[in-house]
């Protein structure tokens, strides 16, 4: 994990936020590297649950909303967690963490257990009292809920469809540490998948395998995935049913860091039933009852809920990918991350920096490919040195420039994860790019 934590710091993926006043409690910052791997992350998961399935639609909502939204779903009154500190050591922690009754950092004797609303509180307009409180929302889902028959009027969906939404979510976390595991101020990616009640568990079924699938494709190994039903007891207060999909993290998040432990939470998949709609009719008077014009039947949908994290999925995704090897007698760390998701695409060397001719090819070729890719030019080191600065953050091709490619107009191109190096012909490198990308 200290190897992750460095390499984000040194390399620029993520920076503790407002570090130069010491820093603000779990809020982090994505420097150049990061906030590409986020936006790649992101991409990728709006091409396989948007475009390429024909049953979703996205939506963006605003992150400020009607109080009243969070009294009908409930988050006023039971988002809390329950709270124990220790009377030695003065850790505050989640109560559902400790099973000992006795400290997990230090053995000390704990408080009693209290309650805590995870909400951030802010106020609109020029005036604080109750009538302008307002919470960040603590979950995108609920613009999605009140948005419902809006989406279904605009887009003529029938029923099963989803809306997909990505954005900002806040909660007042209490146990943090851990980089970006646990954020005060996160972002989220979640599906509302509204389908007919009595074929829900039917849906909630293939959410789960299809988003399990989703984080297998994108290169997370197998033997650090899995799925974890939740017991009744541990259900929240909408649910019916829920799945973890979890990743083993080279960190404990729930106190001691134990074979058990590192198992987290990178997704839940809830059959959320009618919970939401129901309560939004009842507080709002709205009918927000779906209506199939062909059956004539009329009902308030069920819903399943694919909810995941972004920076948890970006944090998945570097400490999977991330290993270290012995080439030919010297260490190399390497980001073996998936090619869609690498900040980084080519990177382009001229082997001699003080040759106007290699710097100018290899200026041309780093601006041609620009318009394809996020592109990177660099002569501030050996090629040695090159390599493994980029090997270190995931960069799948280097091209090198050297004196030969002036005569044969060929140049040579670097493979990370095999490190065999092919000649290729200047004309041809966009082609043979987007071929390598595509496999
Ligand atoms: P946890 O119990 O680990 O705090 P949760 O069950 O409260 O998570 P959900 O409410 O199901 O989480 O949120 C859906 C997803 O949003 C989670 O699977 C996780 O990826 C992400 N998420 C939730 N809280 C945070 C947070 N504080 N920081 C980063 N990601 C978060």
């Amino acid at each position: 994990m200290e190897k992750i934590v460095s390499l984000c710091k040194r390399r620029g993926f993520i920076f503790q936020s407002s570090g130069i006043y010491g820093g603000l409690g779990s809020v982090w910052d994505y420097g150049p590297l990061g906030v590409e791997l986020k936006r790649n992350v992101k991409e990728a998961w709006w091409r396989s649950n948007v475009y390429e399935r024909d049953d979703m639609e996205g939506m963006d909502a605003a992150i400020l909303m009607n109080s009243a939204v969070w009294m009908a779903s409930g988050h006023v009154t039971s988002f809390e967690d329950t709270l124990v500190d220790c009377r030695n050591c003065n850790k505050r922690l989640k109560a559902e963490n400790v099973s000992r009754k006795v400290c997990p950092e230090c053995g000390g004797e704990l408080t009693e257990a209290r309650q805590f609303n995870l909400m951030l509180k802010t106020h609109l307009g020029p005036i604080e009292d109750e009538t302008s409180l307002t919470y960040l929302r603590p979950e995108t889902a609920q613009g999605i809920f009140v948005n419902f028959l809006n989406v279904v009027n605009a887009s003529r969906r029938k029923l099963p469809f989803g809306i997909a939404q990505v954005g900002k979510a806040f909660r007042n976390e209490v146990t943090t540490g851990n980089l970006t595991f646990r954020s005060r101020e996160f972002e989220q990616m979640e599906i509302e998948y509204f389908v007919k009640p009595g074929t829900d568990e039917e849906w909630y079924e293939k959410w789960i395998e299809e988003r399990f699938g989703w984080y297998l494709k994108f290169g997370i190994r197998k033997e650090n995935l899995r799925k974890r039903p939740h017991e009744k007891k541990e259900l929240a207060h909408y649910a019916k049913a829920c799945t973890d999909i979890e990743y083993k993290f080279p960190f404990s998040t729930k106190g001691r860091s134990t074979d058990d432990g590192n198992w987290s939470e990178l997704e839940g998949i809830a059959n959320r039933t009618d919970f939401d709609l129901k309560q939004h009719m009842r507080l709002s008077g709205k009918d927000l009852q779906y209506f199939n014009e062909e059956t004539k039947e009329r009902y308030i949908p069920y819903v399943i809920e694919p909810s995941g994290g972004v920076d948890r999925s970006v944090l998945a995704f570097l400490a999977d990918s991330y290993r270290e090897e012995e080439v030919k007698g010297e260490k190399r760390a390497v980001l073996s991350l998936n090619k869609k998701l690498t900040p980084i695409k080519v990177a382009v060397f001229p082997l001699l920096r003080n040759r106007p001719d290699i710097v100018k090819l290899a200026k041309e070729i780093t601006g041609d490919m620009r318009s394809h890719w996020r592109v990177m030019y660099d002569d501030t080191a050996s090629i040695g040195r090159l390599y493994r600065r980029q090997d270190e953050i995931g960069t799948p091709y280097c091209i090198t420039v050297d004196v030969d490619s002036l005569s044969d107009k060929k140049v040579t191109v670097r493979d990370r994860d095999t490190m065999k190096q092919d000649r290729v012909a200047v004309a041809k490198i966009k082609e043979y790019l987007i071929n390598k990308f595509s496999e």
